[in-house]
């Protein structure tokens, strides 16, 4: 398939981790922002194959596994209003909330509908005017624009049942607030392509420079990801600090200029709770006044019923890189993918599902580090 096998070839994945291997002379420690590309490493194994001085640390870049739970616990709240039909994403559907996810609500009579688009959930109110019509916007910069043309074409067609439960994150403060926390080990990212697609490069050189960190923007096959180590680790070895996009044939620089128009118009910054970690200011987007009336918490006026998160869950160390998946003593024990405690367990995204699905650990050295592990499916 084009723009795929030849991104998986592994005579050229070889050479790059040879030239990976002959550069390193110290040890290195990555973060790949994204879940997409953690998922692209862990499948493939590619930090099992790389030299053991560089480590890759797991991102926060999963969008299911960083929307708020007082946020999950609103869904709930207005998925089981009677007049309401509850339009999201299917990975949302099974992420707990307290007590209770909206999987629940749904099999408790609650009209919740998986839908693969907003503008499908715009329809279903075109459809049904004597229903509120809710859709779950959540994600990075990257479903931001699809949720925000959705919302000009509400009021473009003069739906008035349709609303939406917005919870946008932004990639660049999160780098921030990583790299400002005192146990942050991160000396260069991988960042995410898709939200660069967007977003365009702009906004990472004066993080580069603030932080002194390689900033690479990667795409999510194998390649992709072991060009942007090989970027990576070079300028780290030659004491660099640059914005690198390893990914051009997807990523302009400048983004995507009708994308950008439509956020301006729709979003504003603000701060974001992110599940695990904390409130990271002007972390997120919320509508703008003049979209208000698409907002649905402002429709439905509800507050999160005291939100309360499973202790044993340790998914904000994760997605903040300071312990491995495997490290949580419920991994894989009391929390599975069908039985999970924390957010980054239930995405096709998060990290945790990721080292369930395609590894398995046991115990030792091996363990500790997840490299000499080896890898299944
Ligand atoms: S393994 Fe489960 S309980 Fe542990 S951090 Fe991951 S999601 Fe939370």
């Amino acid at each position: 398939m084009k723009y795929l096998e030849e991104f998986q070839d592994p005579a050229l994945a070889r050479r790059l981790l040879e030239d990976v291997h002959a550069t390193v002379t110290r040890p290195w420690a990555l973060m790949e922002v994204c879940g997409g590309q953690t998922h692209s490493i862990i499948r493939h194994g590619i930090d099992q194959l790389l030299p053991d001085a560089v480590e890759l640390i797991h991102g926060p870049g999963c969008p299911v596994c960083v929307t708020p739970l007082e946020t999950i616990d609103k869904a709930l709240a207005i998925a089981a209003l009677p007049e309401v039909v509850f339009c999201s994403f299917g990975d949302m559907l099974r992420v707990p909330g307290t007590g209770r996810d909206l999987f629940r609500v749904k099999s408790d009579g609650g009209d919740v509908r998986v839908v693969y688009s907003p503008l499908d959930a715009l329809d279903i109110a075109r459809r049904t005017p004597d229903k509120q019509v809710v859709f779950f916007g959540i994600g990075f910069e990257t479903t931001a624009p699809a949720n925000a043309m959705t919302v000009h074409q509400a009021r473009r067609l003069g739906v008035r049942n349709f609303s939406m439960l917005v919870s946008h994150v932004r990639v660049p403060p999160a780098i921030e607030a990583i790299m400002s926390s005192p146990h942050c080990r991160v000396q260069a990212f991988l960042a995410a392509g898709h939200v660069c697609s967007v977003m365009g490069t702009a906004e990472y050189p004066a993080l580069a420079e603030r932080f002194g960190v390689p900033v690479v923007v990667t795409g999510f096959e194998p390649l992709d990801i072991l060009e942007g180590v090989r970027r990576a680790v070079h300028q780290l070895e030659r004491g660099e600090h640059r914005v690198e996009n390893a990914y051009p044939r997807a990523v302009p620089e400048r983004g995507n200029p009708a994308a950008l128009a439509i956020l301006a118009d729709v979003f504003e910054v603000t701060d974001r709770p992110w599940r695990g970690i904390g409130t990271i200011p002007g972390s997120g987007w919320r509508l703008a006044p003049a979209w208000r009336e698409y907002d649905a918490e402002h429709r439905f006026g509800v507050t999160g019923p005291g939100t309360r998160e499973p202790e044993a869950c340790r998914s904000g160390e994760v997605l903040q890189g300071h312990i491995k998946p495997h490290e949580c003593a419920a991994f894989g024990t009391t929390c599975t993918p069908r039985t999970p405690l924390g957010a980054t367990m239930v995405s096709s995204e998060g990290a945790c599902a990721a080292y369930y699905l395609y590894r398995r650990l046991g115990t030792g050295p091996a363990a500790a580090t997840g490299k000499e592990a080896t890898p299944v499916g």
